[in-house]
């Protein structure tokens, strides 16, 4: 086990809020469906939400030698299924458990007709200052296929209200999230989605390619054939308009899928991609406090046994855990080339502790396996940095960092092993 160094803890919190009314038919994400009545306050699932949040509250009571968080992000699922209060009591245990920085981004994940005007107003009062609205899209025939429970009618009134908290500075800033190649989509159905979206006033984007997940209701679709989506042309076309109409209204895509206006950059997205480590709480949440990626039971159940298990041992066992280890070279080359500002890989080699002829060596055989996107211009080179082009590197940057794990798994296995720095 190595030494627990407390100075170089975390400074932010992903803290996660499973429930959902229902699945929307895209998701495989860690969630518990409640039903389209489904309250925090009353009624059917308010009994599952206390009994996890009671569960949540005695997990961050795990804590130790924390220092004050820069950013929290209460995510999920849909947190805005829970009642202002909620909120209020874990935002408060957070604080009083690990502290707050001054101005420290409090993020809150919000999805249409899942909240009223007066719920918006006691978020920002238990202290959220950023909103991320998931809308998805701006068609109610997408959001009909989508599997989604809300409409354009919902949204728009949810965008009125966050706008007007926006500007009258009570919310510092918030986003829109979208997707973008839905089945059937085609390249004017885009345009006409994403003109509607800028015309709400957000001054954050995060905008996402739809992927089939096993086990999903759309992959069960897409093997009976029922699932068309847009072909690979059309998609590059749809993410190519979509850069360039967003820069033409002057945001930028500081990371494959996020797009902000200056002075709104995601903090705590930014941490992600940084390499940074994280805390993380809650049933099927990720942590990574010290670098090294943890995941927590995705079952109540097991979620439950889990902490019961970190009560008995009397430390919050991943902080421990995440001190012998670290994110490995390849995970922080694949988030950091996510990046706008890409990654200078040499700086990267000699923090992992490659010496500088191994460094040179070891980026030969990586820049082999670059050579076609070098030379179409998908990834350029200036000194030691590298960084995806846009908008056609960031279109096709699975083939560019899929070579990143080949090239990984052909190195010898002294130059891959984990080390303390
Ligand atoms: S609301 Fe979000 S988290 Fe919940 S099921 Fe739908 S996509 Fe998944």
């Amino acid at each position: 086990m190595g030494v627990v160094d407390f100075g170089n803890a975390p400074r932010s919190a992903y803290l996660h809020i499973p429930f959902c009314h229902r699945r929307c038919f895209y998701c495989d994400f860690a969630v518990v469906p409640l039903g389209d009545k489904a309250s925090g306050l009353e009624g059917p699932g308010s009994l599952s939400i206390k009994a996890y949040l009671d569960l949540l509250h005695r997990e961050i009571a795990l804590v130790c030698g924390a220092a004050p968080l820069s950013t929290v992000y209460l995510g999920g699922g849909t947190p805005s299924l829970l009642t202002p209060n909620q909120i209020k009591d874990l935002l408060n245990h957070l604080r009083n458990q690990v502290g707050f920085q001054d101005g420290a981004e409090i993020t809150l994940e919000m999805d249409p007709a899942s909240f009223n005007k007066n719920d918006l107003e006691g978020y920002v009062e238990a202290g959220v200052n950023r909103v991320s609205l998931g809308i998805q899209s701006f068609n109610d025939r997408f959001l009909e296929i989508l599997g989604r429970r809300h409409r354009i009618e919902d949204i728009l009134q949810a965008c009125n209200w966050i706008d007007e908290f926006y500007k009258s500075g009570r919310l510092s800033s918030w986003n829109l999230d979208l997707i973008q190649s839905l089945p059937r989509q085609n390249l004017l159905d885009w345009e006409t989605e994403l003109r509607e979206a800028l015309s709400v006033g957000a001054p954050h984007f995060s905008i996402y390619e739809l992927s089939i997940e096993p086990g999903t209701v759309f992959e069960r679709r897409e093997r009976k054939g029922e699932v068309l989506l847009p072909n690979e042309e059309i998609a590059l076309e749809m993410m190519t308009f979509t850069s360039s109409t967003l820069s033409g209204f002057g945001f930028s895509r500081y990371e494959i899928s996020n797009y902000a206006v200056p002075g709104h950059v995601s903090r705590h997205n930014r941490v992600y991609w940084s390499g940074s480590g994280w805390w993380g709480f809650g049933q099927g949440a990720t942590s990574a406090p010290w670098g090294e990626r943890f995941s927590r039971p995705r079952t109540r159940n097991g979620y439950r046994a889990w902490i019961e298990s970190q009560e008995e041992e009397g430390l919050h066992k991943s902080l421990i855990a995440g001190c012998a280890s670290r994110m490995p070279l390849d995970e922080k080359l694949m988030v950091g080339l996510r990046r706008r500002e890409g990654v200078d890989l040499m700086h990267l080699f000699q923090q992992w502790g490659w010496s500088r002829d191994q460094s040179e060596e070891y980026f030969n055989s990586l820049e082999r396996r670059w050579g076609r996107a070098m030379l179409e211009g998908w990834l350029s080179r200036r000194g030691w940095r590298f960084q995806l082009s846009d908008p056609y590197g960031m279109a096709i940057s699975n083939q560019v960092l899929a070579e990143i794990f080949v090239w990984w798994d052909s190195l010898p296995e002294d130059a891959v092993v984990v080390s303390i720095p």
